[in-house]
């Protein structure tokens, strides 16, 4: 279904040379190469529009707001939000998450629970963490099993009317987990609570639909779907984005201001800011365009695909323990090898040019777990092949034999 070497020749630094051999990235779960259109698109930018946006009448200015926009527009489209006043940009998903987590300041008192489960990124603790200690709320955490699924008795039990809010990734970036989201989203309605559904796993392999879903926030970073650094979306219902205060003050979020009181602009400017990623922006729009060319259900069964293959191959190592089999996953394979420090293969393969992460993942607590320092782990996008996936077993076998 996919032409696998007509999609890798978009992307030119499939075809650089690390340590003097072909590479093999395996980290698309840090962030996901650029294809050339999305790399042109930048340099188009500031070629041919690029001005402040939301500001000037002269003609660029337009041009540049437009684009943003019409970039705006086409990400409420793909995640199917109601309106685009309702998508948010900002630098990523760390900026989108601390900025819900900042509004709820004023909306929990002491003795309210905020919900977090055992499976998330740093990113979506802390700012959580900080938030309790701000308003003396208490953080409770939702358990995971040996196979790295959330216990979902478990999280039914947790749910009360003190539950405020639930925070959750939608597929988990240590493990490849894909969380109920459906149910724990409905489950927290029930009790009144509002819900975060952390999507930065999810939106490389899938097409979230936020009103399907039914999430108040849904929050990604562009660096992991094609598009440039320092982006991200923060989505959220009108009710909560009305209800929540302003996570910055500047340029951009006023309607008026004297220094006696200031009033905010309205959505979605009341959470943007100062000058924006203009380019990163517009650019968003165009790596989402690249990836729907593709179809994420041709993505999704390839990768699947090369996920029981890695999988199946992996296993053919002698001492090879994979943490993280999930029923639901998606193509990460989180793994170490008895004996051996992670951080041993992760430096030897890498002399062959293969690039694979090694450490906790920013997910220290799931590392605390299964009582390990850290995995190594390959994360595979559409534009891998099972070529590649041979090529680490081979320099893994390699490796062993050199450190055992
Ligand atoms: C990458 C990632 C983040 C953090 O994204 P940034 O782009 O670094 O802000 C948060 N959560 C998950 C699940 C991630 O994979």
């Amino acid at each position: 279904m996919l032409d696998i070497n007509k999609i890798r020749a978009d992307f030119p630094i499939l075809s650089v040379k690390v340590n003097g051999k072909p590479l093999v990235y395996f980290d698309n779960g840090a962030t996901s190469q650029k294809p050339q259109v999305v790399i042109d698109a930048i340099a188009k930018y500031y070629q041919e529009i690029n001005a402040n946006i939301h500001r000037g009448v002269h003609t660029l200015s337009q041009l540049a707001t437009d684009a943003f926009e019409v970039s705006r527009g086409k990400i409420q489209q793909h995640i199917n939000a109601k309106f685009p006043y309702e998508v948010i940009f900002t630098s990523g998903t760390t900026h989108s998450i601390n900025a819900v987590a900042n509004g709820f300041t004023s909306l929990l008192k002491a003795g309210d629970e905020v919900l977090v489960s055992a499976l998330e990124h740093h990113s979506n603790i802390v700012p959580w963490q900080m938030l309790c200690e701000r308003t003396g709320a208490i953080l409770k955490v939702i358990p995971m099993n040996d196979q790295g699924e959330l216990i979902l008795s478990e999280y039914d039990n947790l749910l009360s009317n003190k539950t405020k809010i639930v925070t959750v990734n939608h597929i988990s970036n240590a493990l490849g987990t894909i969380n109920p989201i459906k149910y724990m989203i409905e489950k927290a309605h029930q009790v009144g609570a509002a819900i975060l559904i952390d999507g930065a796993q999810a939106v490389p392999h899938l097409k979230p639909n936020v009103q399907e879903l039914d999430c108040d926030f849904y929050v990604f970073s562009g660096h992991k779907i094609c598009g440039p650094t320092g982006t991200g979306i923060l989505y959220g219902k009108e009710k909560w984005l009305r209800k929540l205060p302003p996570y910055q003050g500047g340029g951009e979020m006023i309607k008026e201001v004297t220094f006696e009181k200031t009033t905010y602009a309205d959505l979605p400017h009341k959470f943007e800011a100062g000058t924006p990623n203009i380019a990163g922006g517009i650019v968003l729009g165009t790596a989402i365009d690249y990836m729907n060319e593709i179809g994420f259900e041709n993505i999704a069964a390839y990768e699947h695909e090369l996920l029981e293959y890695g999988t199946q191959k992996l296993l053919e190592i002698e001492g090879m323990k994979i943490f993280g089999t999930a029923l639901e996953k998606t193509s990460v394979i989180s793994f170490n090898i008895e004996g051996i420090h992670p951080y041993d293969i992760g430096t030897i393969i890498d002399n062959k040019g293969i690039a694979v992460r090694t450490g906790h993942h920013c997910a220290q607590p799931i590392m605390d777990f299964f009582k390990i320092p850290g995995t190594i782990r390959a994360s595979f996008a559409f534009y891998n092949t099972k070529e590649e996936i041979d090529s680490m077993v081979d320099a893994i076998k390699k490796a062993k034999l050199m450190l055992l």
